[in-house]
Order: structure tokens, then C-alpha cells, then sequence
């Protein structure tokens, strides 16, 4: 027998909505409070009352009945007094058998219930005034960690569920939704678009499109019905004959199985042409009686799994919304939330899943996208104040001015984005706080020179530098310019590579130790033991995303706090800048050194490759020198190696055969590679084949052309920087990418059964065919492959976001980031009670970061 208290509650939930909204009878979709009224009363009497009780239940649906017709006015004091008579049922019959929740009657407007009742619609908590203090801890905490809900016959649910990673309500509740659909009434149903409706079935029909083998294609389709209008709800599925498999999809919600009369959520995409409405069937959900939906309220899309339905979830997480207390003890304290104007949790949690309006759908967004942030901010910003506090570095002040002194003994002058860059870091370096700064710039910016004006800084000071780059032929390029430059200041540079022989790495070591050597330029080969500093004060690495945090940090113990500078030629979105170089002062390169042309790209199918070859031999002709990349093979960097030599010489006897074709490869040695560089920098090659050893930092001015094969393997943050190998001096250059047809990145050639991969590959190639700013690049490679995936961010611990989505977040980040640091100023340490929750995340992500970094 049903609960008295359930059978108020179906009435009095929806006549609350209604006295929120303005008693504009907009609360039952698809019908009127006056009938939903009546076919209460009608489920009520069945339902062994007593004779009482029934004769109330009468009563209100008497004083309901004409609620279609009435004013607002008119309609207020008839809500009132049946929720009055509601309430006196309550407390007539022998209730207070859940526990005594006598607040389960309506009249008497505990919260708590109200939110039960009516709750995910049931706004009540919303006006939650922001000076109640938030609860304590307590069992009503305990309710997100509690096992997902899982009644009779809902195993299979918990396991799909576990699938998605859904153990508890707490991570059920922060699976948000990727998308919404509004709600609206049959009749205001636009053609093309997704929506949602509340109706009533009426009749359904079932048909045989096709016969196949053991499978028939079924057709179902049901009729529905609101107030407004009526449509139908379309599903196919192919249907096996017989076997289990056949009955649980005859039983799944696409197969439309309702009986006349129930009320149902539906969502499809509507076609529509005047009155003939078609659902094509998205999903459809029996109602309770008492939920209901306002129109205009966006229902939740949830990523789902297989064999997991839009209404099983939406099922299982409106049950847990509905048993949300009004307040939880919130992660964010309330000074903060009020102070940054942030919606408290359990409206958050409520408005993110089933929002009454867009406006707030983005203020939960934000409230949780923020939660979600801040705890990697918070973990940035303590590193940052630990690394940087007062007296924690040493203090080197420039003699003279650094820029005048570089541009003595360099044939250019510094761009003013270079000279910015360089007061910058002069000022970090004279103050006693070690620095911490990044320097960001496209390829090309000309970082090389900012960086040696550091090491002038420290080097006046009678400390030593160490400069740390990814690849031998970077490091040796670094080597090459840096001792080129230093020397006109009698500063001795030494090379250190791993393939140095034993006995030149001893005499290195000799001299770093004793100091004779004031500057180190090497690879990895920089942070083995065995190196030892005589007075380390600088540490300058390059290409960072390359490293780990934890190379970073392990050169930087070769000193005592030296200060460090990390270049990246690699820009960073600024998003992702703030995140993972969270802790570092950030300096940008905005500004390429004047003569650069822009350079045309352009794409070519495999099938007209002659044409890119021709294309090369004719700009040889003209005096201009090729790199030609050979197609990334990533597994291994042997064959990779092998690739590169075949290519050059089937290049050499066809293509090329009347031209003189280089080769530069990984695995050569690094005294062939210099020379094979020195060679074709002195024009001595027209045509060099390459891996992608030549990705960074080679630069040889007369190279115009860059063309590379299978272009479609290729990150997008790669083909930039191959391509910036190219456009250094003052005439056009040109990058040609090869691709079979199929990636074709125009978009004419159109082909079928498109696979995600191939997709990627053609918006790869578009976005550096229309781009050349690096920025953007970056922007949209982080699009293209998420944060987790970008420039080995998993390498520093990041945790992977949900809500924010990184690029197009950048206030978002820098509001968190903004809160972050106001925090960790009051409490740096987050002891504070009000901060406990947010101690324990940021203690999680910054061991997490340790453990990476150690
Ligand atoms: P990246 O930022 O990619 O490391 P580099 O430091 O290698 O760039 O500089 C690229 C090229 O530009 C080098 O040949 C360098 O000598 C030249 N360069 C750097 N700064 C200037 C400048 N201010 N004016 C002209 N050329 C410059
Ligand atoms: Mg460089």
C-alpha cells in the first residue's frame, strides 16, 4: 500500500513549482495543474485511504478543476489552500511512518522535504540565503560517498555505471553532462533541433522494415500527446529472431514499450513539417507522477557507455538529487564563494544537472569548473611561494647594461620583445628570490640571445651557467652560437653529449669543477652525477615540454638555489601556461626579428607528388636549398633511421639524381652530424633528407623550402616547428606537405565512413595551412588533442579536467588561479578548518607531482 506521505507528495511538489513560477500553470508540461489535479485524486482513491482522506482528495481536486481558466491571481490563494488540505491529510492519517518526517507535509514547509518533494525541480534550497553558515560534516556528507543507489534488479546498471567510473553518488553527481536539451511543448517543436517533451503516450505501433538473416529491422513508433499537440516518437533497431538477446531489446527503452496513458520524458531530433511531428528517438523515460518539468528547463546528456540509456542515468541521478539535504559542507569556504560571488555546492550540483535556466547552467559550470582548477592552482601557487621565497636565491646584479654590451658583438639588434625579455629577467636576477621564469616564444623569436644575456649576468657575477637541451644536435647548435658569442667575452663554453669519449668527459668535468669553464651547454647528459659545479648560479633549459619537471629540478641541485629559465619555442596556449608552468614567471616573445617572410604552405596529394619534387628543383634552381622530412616511423628509431637513409637514396638516383642530397638522421654520430650540417649550411647540399632531428633549433638562412612526406603522421605542434625551419631568410619560402588523398585537408575530396583519425589528421593539416601564427597552433593542437595529451602534460602530474575545458577557459584559469594565490596568502598551508577538503586535493596532486618529479 502506498505511503499517504507519497501520495501528497505527487500533488504538493508540482503546486510548489507552481507558486514559484508565478502560478502561470507552465508546471505540468503538456497539461494543466486542473487535470493533473483530477487524475491525482483519481490514483489517490484507489489507493486505501481512508474514507477521509479520499473525501479531501475530492475536495482539492474540486478546487483545482478549473485552474487552466483562472488569473494568476485567482490561482494563488487555490494553490494555498489545497496545499493546506494536503497537509491536513497528512497529519490526519496514521503517518510518520518514514521516520517521522512529518515535514513531509507540505504545509509545514521544511526545507529539507521541500527539496525531497520536488527536488531536482524543487528550487527551495536556491534561495538559500549566502549568511547561513555551512552545516558541519555529517551523515548527510556521507550521502555522496554512499554507493550509487542500487535497488532490486539494478546490478547491471551498477556495473555500467562502475564502467564510467561511477562507484559512489559523489562521483555519479560530478558526471556532468556534455550537453543539454531544452524542454519544450510539443507544438513549439522546431524541425532540426534536439529537444525534449513531457507527454503521454497513446498508441504505439510496431513494423518489419526488413528481413535479414535471424535479424528483422524494426520499426517502432509511438504516438504521444501534450496539451499542445500531438507527434510521434520514432525508433529502428534490428531485432534478432529469437534468444535472450531479442528480449532484452524488445525490452529496452528504444523499443517504445508504454502503455497508453503514461507519462513519459521524451527526447529526440525533431522533424517536423507543419503539424507532422517526428521524434527520432534519442531516448524516452517513464515519469513518477510527481516529477515535473517547467518548460524551458534543459535536461540533462550524459556520456554514456554501452548498454548504459540516457534514462538510466537521469533516472539514477535525479533519485540522488532528490535526497540531497539542502546544504552540504561545501570544499570552497563560504568567504570565498561569497567574495568571488560562487554558487554554493548543492545548487551547483542540482543546477548543472537538470538547469532551470541557461544562465544558471553557467553559474554551476563555473562554480565547478572553478572547484576543479583550483586545487592544481592552489598546488602551483604554495610551490611558487616555497621556490621563491625572500633570501631563497642569490642576487647577481648586471654591470652595464646587458643589451648594449650583446648588441656590440652581434651583427642585429635585439627586437624589442628581446629587450623586454631581458630587463625582465635582469630583475629577477638582482633580487635575492630565485627565479623562476619562462620564456615563450615562436620559433624563431630568437630566445638564443635572450638566454646568453642571462648567462652574461651571471657570468659578470663570478657565478657559472648551465644550459640544458632535449637533442645532441639542439645542444650542439646552442654550443656553436653561445661560444661563438661568449668568447668575445673570454668565457670558455664546454659541450657536454653523452657521446663524448671518457677522456674528453673527464677534462669537462675538471673544468666545470674547478671553474675554468664558466659555461656547460649539453643534453640530459648535464644532470649525471658525476657533473659537479664550481659556483652554479644560472640553469636555462630548453625546449622544456621535453622534460619532466624532475630533470628540471635535478640540474637545478647542481647549484645552491641557482636561478632558472625555462625556454620553450613551442608557444604554449596561455590556458595551459598558467596550469602547467603554474609556478614560473612567464615572459613572451611576441615579436620576430625584422626580414622574416611568411611562409606558403600548401598541400599535395601522393598522386601529384612529382609536382612537389619539381617544385623543389625548380627553387634549387633559384638558388635556394631543401630540407626534405622523411615519414615519422615512431616506434622505433632504428627504422626510423633506416627509413631516412633509403629515402635519400632512392631520392639521390630518381628525383634528385642531378643533385647533391644530404642525409641527417638520429642515429648518426654526432661528429657526422655536425658535419653533414656545416655542409649544408655552406651551401655544399641542395637537398637534405631528414628526420625529425631537424625539428628544433636548426637554422640555416637559405633553406626555402620544407617538404614533408606523410605529412599526416605528424602532431600539429611538430609541423610547426618543421616548418620553422624554413622562412629565415629574406625571400619566400614554401612548405609542402604530401599526404595520400584521403587527408585531403580542402575538404573537396569527400569520402565515406569517416574515421575520428582521419579527421584529425585533415584539421591538422587545415589549421597549419591557414595558420602560421604559433599561438593559434598551439590553441588549436590542444583542442585537437585535449590537455592530458598535450606536450606530455601527464608528465607533470596534471589531473584531467571535466569541466574546464582548458583553451576556452582561459578566465576561467585565471580566476582560479587569482583565487589560489588570495588563499594561499591568508593560509599557506591551508590549516585552517575551512580549507580541510581542499588540503587533501591539493596534498594528493602535489605528491603526485613529487612522485614525478622524484
Ligand atoms: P629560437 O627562438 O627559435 O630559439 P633563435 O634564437 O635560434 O630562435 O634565433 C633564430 C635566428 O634569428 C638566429 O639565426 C638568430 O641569430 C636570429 N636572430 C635572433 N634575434 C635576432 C634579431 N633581433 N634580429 C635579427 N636576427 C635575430
Ligand atoms: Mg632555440
Amino acid at each position: 500500500m502506498p505511503d499517504v506521505n507519497d501520495i501528497i507528495r505527487e500533488l504538493a511538489g508540482p503546486l510548489r513549482v507552481e507558486g514559484r513560477t508565478g502560478y502561470r500553470d507552465t508546471t505540468i508540461i503538456g497539461s494543466s495543474i486542473g487535470d493533473y489535479a483530477r487524475a491525482w485524486a483519481g490514483r489517490a482513491r484507489e489507493a486505501g485511504l481512508s474514507e477521509e482522506q479520499r473525501a479531501r482528495c475530492g475536495e482539492i481536486s474540486v478546487l483545482l478543476a478549473d485552474y487552466r481558466k483562472m488569473s494568476a491571481a485567482a490561482r494563488k490563494p487555490r494553490v494555498a489552500q489545497a496545499l493546506r488540505l494536503l497537509g491536513e491529510m497528512g497529519n490526519g492519517a496514521d503517518v510518520d511512518r518514514r521516520g517521522g518526517q512529518r515535514s513531509a507535509c507540505p504545509a509545514q514547509g521544511d526545507r529539507t522535504a521541500g527539496a525531497q518533494q520536488c527536488a531536482p525541480t524543487g528550487r527551495t534550497s536556491r534561495t538559500r540565503k549566502a549568511k547561513e553558515p555551512d552545516p558541519p560534516p555529517s551523515v548527510e556528507t556521507d550521502l555522496l560517498d554512499q554507493p550509487v543507489p542500487a535497488g532490486q534488479g539494478r546490478s547491471i546498471l551498477t556495473q555500467r555505471l562502475a564502467k564510467l567510473g561511477i562507484e559512489t553518488n559523489r562521483e555519479l553527481l560530478y558526471h556532468f553532462p556534455r550537453e543539454y536539451v531544452p524542454l519544450k511543448n510539443i507544438n513549439d517543436l522546431v524541425d532540426g533541433e534536439r529537444a525534449a517533451v513531457v507527454a503521454r503516450a497513446i498508441t504505439r505501433e510496431q513494423s518489419v522494415m526488413k528481413e535479414g538473416r535471424g535479424f528483422a529491422l524494426t520499426r517502432f513508433a509511438l504516438e504521444l500527446s501534450d496539451d499542445s499537440g500531438r507527434a510521434w516518437v520514432t525508433s529502428v533497431m534490428r531485432i534478432p529472431r529469437m534468444g535472450q538477446r531479442a528480449a532484452v531489446l524488445l525490452n529496452s527503452p528504444p523499443a517504445l514499450n508504454h502503455t497508453p496513458g503514461t507519462r513519459l520524458l521524451v527526447e529526440g531530433l525533431v522533424k517536423r513539417a507543419g503539424k507532422f511531428i517526428d521524434l527520432q528517438y534519442g531516448d524516452v523515460q517513464r515519469l513518477l507522477p510527481e516529477e515535473t518539468f517547467p518548460v524551458g528547463q534543459l535536461a540533462p546528456v550524459y556520456p554514456l557507455t554501452d548498454g548504459l540509456y540516457q534514462s538510466n542515468l537521469r533516472g539514477v541521478v535525479r533519485r540522488v538529487l532528490n535526497q540531497l539535504p539542502d546544504a552540504l559542507p561545501d570544499p570552497l569556504p563560504q568567504a570565498m564563494r561569497e567574495r568571488y560571488r560562487l554558487t554554493d555546492l548543492v545548487t551547483a550540483l542540482r543546477d548543472i544537472h537538470w538547469p532551470l535556466t541557461e544562465e544558471a547552467k553557467q553559474e554551476a559550470t563555473r562554480r565547478l569548473a572553478l572547484e576543479e582548477l583550483l586545487t592544481l592552482q592552489l598546488a602551483m601557487a604554495q610551490r611558487k611561494r616555497e621556490l621563491q621565497r625572500p633570501g631563497s636565491g642569490i642576487s647577481m646584479k648586471p654591470r652595464g647594461d646587458v643589451v648594449v654590451a650583446l648588441e656590440e658583438v652581434l651583427p642585429f639588434s635585439l627586437t624589442r620583445a628581446q629587450q623586454r625579455a631581458i630587463a625582465e629577467i635582469t630583475a629577477d636576477m638582482a633580487s635575492d628570490q630565485a627565479m623562476c621564469r619562462l620564456i615563450q616564444g615562436d620559433v624563431g623569436s630568437g630566445k638564443t640571445v635572450v638566454a646568453a644575456g642571462a648567462l652574461m649576468v651571471a657570468l659578470q657575477n663570478g657565478y657559472q651557467g648551465a644550459v640544458m637541451a632535449p637533442t645532441e644536435l639542439l645542444a650542439e647548435q646552442h654550443y656553436l652560437v653561445l661560444s661563438h658569442l661568449l668568447k668575445h667575452f673570454g668565457v670558455t663554453v664546454e659541450l657536454l653529449t653523452g657521446s663524448l669519449k671518457a677522456s674528453e668527459r673527464e677534462q669537462a668535468y675538471r673544468r666545470l669543477a674547478s671553474g675554468r669553464a664558466q659555461v656547460a651547454v649539453g643534453t640530459q647528459a648535464l644532470i649525471q652525477e658525476g657533473v659537479a659545479f664550481h659556483r652554479l648560479g644560472l640553469v636555462i633549459v630548453d625546449e622544456q615540454h621535453r622534460f619532466g619537471v624532475k630533470q628540471r629540478a635535478e640540474l637545478r641541485t647542481k647549484g645552491q638555489q641557482p636561478d632558472m629559465l625555462v625556454m620553450t619555442a613551442t608557444p604554449i596556449p596561455r590556458t595551459l601556461a598558467l596550469t602547467v608552468y603554474g609556478d614560473l614567471e612567464v615572459s613572451i616573445l611576441d615579436e620576430m626579428p625584422p626580414g622574416r617572410t611568411p611562409v606558403q604552405t600548401r598541400w599535395i596529394p601522393v598522386q601529384r607528388q612529382a609536382e612537389a619534387y619539381d617544385f623543389v628543383r625548380r627553387q634549387i634552381a633559384e638558388g635556394r636549398q631543401a630540407y626534405v622530412v622523411c615519414p615519422l616511423v615512431e616506434e622505433s628509431e632504428h627504422l626510423q633511421a633506416e627509413a631516412a637513409v633509403k629515402l635519400a637514396e632512392e631520392l639521390q638516383k630518381g628525383e634528385f639524381s642531378d643533385l647533391r642530397v644530404g642525409l641527417l638522421h638520429g642515429a648518426m654520430k654526432v661528429a657526422e652530424k655536425d658535419a653533414v650540417m656545416e655542409a649544408f649550411r655552406a651551401g655544399e647540399a641542395d637537398v637534405l633528407v631528414a628526420t625529425t632531428v631537424i625539428e628544433v633549433g636548426v637554422d640555416v638562412t637559405n633553406a626555402g623550402v620544407m617538404l614533408i612526406l606523410n605529412a599526416e603522421r605528424f602532431g600539429l605542434a611538430q609541423l610547426h616547428q618543421l616548418r620553422g625551419r624554413v622562412g629565415r631568410g629574406p625571400f619566400t619560402s614554401h612548405c609542402l606537405l604530401l599526404t595520400h588523398q584521403k587527408y585531403d585537408p580542402t575538404g573537396r575530396i569527400k569520402l565515406g565512413g569517416e574515421e575520428e583519425s582521419r579527421e584529425d589528421a585533415r584539421r591538422r593539416l587545415k589549421v597549419l595551412i591557414e595558420q602560421s601564427d604559433g599561438f593559434v597552433i598551439a590553441e588549436e593542437d590542444l583542442l585537437l588533442r585535449g590537455p592530458g595529451e598535450f606536450y606530455g602534460t601527464r608528465q607533470h602530474g596534471l589531473p584531467d579536467f571535466r569541466l574546464a575545458r582548458m583553451v576556452r577557459d582561459v578566465k576561467l584559469v585565471e580566476e582560479a588561479r587569482e583565487i589560489a594565490f588570495w588563499v594561499t596568502e591568508q593560509d599557506p598551508e591551508l590549516r585552517r578548518p575551512e580549507h580541510a577538503v581542499l588540503r587533501g586535493r591539493v596534498e594528493e596532486v602535489r605528491a603526485r607531482m613529487d612522485r614525478i618529479a622524484g
